[in-house]
């Protein structure tokens, strides 16, 4: 079933949809679903994060966000600026305001486990969370599972959050959407709107988007804005406010690269922003955040007579390959390597710039096909568990090879030997085949050939 808008872009924290955004909410949804008698009795809850959660956890900012889960926070709300206040004033007086109502003791070296080496069996980031009452009797445990995108599910089941009735034109396949638009008369867009419209109203769909791009662009423009460090021992310099500085007092001379080294700088504005924990849209995910605002920034600056309507054809168009990828294939670093993060959201933008630009249904499936064909492989390797390296500079590449994408696919006339369902399953087929050391838990590739000095720690 096609992934609404609603779900694929939302607004949360940096810098892991899968390692920050969905233990959140699987935290929030633990204690939110206790009983009235359960959390009288509750004197203790105990949570163990598995596989890749554990692995690279604590690098991506994992434990903070259980605990402001418990807490009763919500990525969509929360205000990064006090976050790292209220997780650290419960590790400083051991106690847990659970739900801001109820307190109970929380020591997080006894009741926040790290069990990298072990998994749970649907997933690689499944957490399993216990409520204790008197005696450390039992009251209640659940498992979930973070799968990607901020998206949870719980012990294996349906998707939390999943409310989707029936729709008008329901498409597994890319080839099943091209048919739909073909008989509709359509463009993708137009089918993506027309199923959002069973749960929403044009108008609450149309707020969404601009909402949605309002907070893209001010996240650019906030990454544009901040210099420094950002946090971790990689001591990694901010680069974005200096580069979009360098580019505002040269002019663009002949031959250079002046529009695609603006796109890279707000992709890397997007993901230092990211890195260091503020508020950005989930794109398919949050370590490949930066792809989609860029390139629509791009099509927004560059473009000449770019409006609201290619904005929201955009997206729209961008929602549709980001569900294929998502529900064929995934958008999880720990399940496919990155080629599922920054993949997807090359082929997002890709095919969300085509549509913009007034591609054919056919040529935006190229477009999209093209920015992932070129991403296959791709894996996970972040240096120090952080998402800082090679995660920023990751998405600025990827958003110069969306533009790249787009631009091919409008010289063609749609027909192309790849289809973009071929290369959805090639990704699926080379994440089942990618050994765990890829995947999100930095014992390979970059993670492990680039030396950090872990004492730092
Ligand atoms: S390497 Fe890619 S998938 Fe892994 S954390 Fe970085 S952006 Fe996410």
């Amino acid at each position: 079933m096609p992934v609404s808008i609603f779900d694929l872009f939302t607004i949360g924290i940096g810098p892991s949809s899968s390692h920050t955004v969905g233990p959140m909410r699987a935290a929030r949804r633990f204690v939110a679903n206790l009983d009235s008698a359960q959390l009288a009795l509750l004197r203790r809850i105990r949570v163990e994060l598995f596989g890749s959660l554990a692995a690279t956890g604590p690098g991506h900012g994992t434990p903070k966000a259980v605990v402001l889960g418990l807490v009763g926070e919500e990525p969509e709300t929360v205000d990064p600026d006090v976050a790292d206040q209220i997780a650290e004033e419960v590790r400083r007086r051991r106690m847990l305001p659970v739900l801001r109502t109820w307190r109970i003791e929380f020591d997080e070296q006894r009741d926040l486990v790290l069990r990298p080496r072990d998994r749970l069996p649907a997933h690689p980031n499944g957490m399993r969370f216990t409520a204790y009452g008197d005696e450390d009797r039992l009251l209640v445990a659940a498992v979930y599972y973070s799968i990607g995108g901020g998206f949870v599910v719980e012990g294996g089941g349906a998707r939390i959050d999943d409310t989707q009735g029936s729709l008008p034109y329901p498409f597994r396949s890319a080839r099943e959407l091209l048919d739909i638009c073909d008989r509709q008369c359509c463009d993708i867009a137009s089918v993506v709107l027309a199923n959002e419209l069973v749960r929403h109203s044009r108008e609450e769909v149309e707020a969404y988007i601009r909402r949605i791009a309002a907070a893209m662009n001010e996240c650019i423009d906030r990454g544009c804005a901040t210099e420094g460090e950002l946090p971790g021992i990689l001591h990694v310099r901010r680069r974005a406010a200096d580069l979009c500085r360098r580019l505002q007092e040269a002019p663009p001379a002949p031959g250079s690269f002046h529009d695609m080294e603006w796109v890279m700088a707000w992709a890397l504005a997007v993901n230092e922003e990211n890195a260091a924990g503020r508020r950005v849209v989930t794109a398919p995910t949050n370590g490949a955040a930066g792809v989609v605002p860029a390139v629509l920034r791009y099509y927004t600056t560059f473009v000449p007579g770019a409006d609201d309507d290619g904005v929201r054809r955009f997206l729209l168009t961008a929602t549709a390959i980001g569900s294929l990828c998502k529900e064929n294939a995934s958008i999880s670093g720990a399940e496919v390597g990155c080629q599922g993060e920054i993949g997807s959201a090359c082929a997002m933008a890709a095919g969300g710039l085509a549509a913009a630009l007034g591609a054919t249904p056919a040529q935006v499936e190229n477009a999209a096909e093209i920015g992932l064909e070129h991403n296959l492989g791709l894996t996970c390797d972040p240096v120090a568990g952080l998402v800082q390296i090679p995660c920023i500079e990751r998405n600025g590449l990827a958003a110069v090879k969306a533009i790249a994408a787009a631009r091919l696919a409008l010289r063609g006339d749609g027909r192309h030997r790849v289809s973009l369902d071929q290369a959805i399953a090639t990704m699926r087929d080379i994440g089942r085949d990618m050994k765990t050391k890829y995947k999100e838990t930095s014992r390979g590739g970059l993670a492990a050939t680039v030396s950090v000095d872990l004492t730092e720690c």
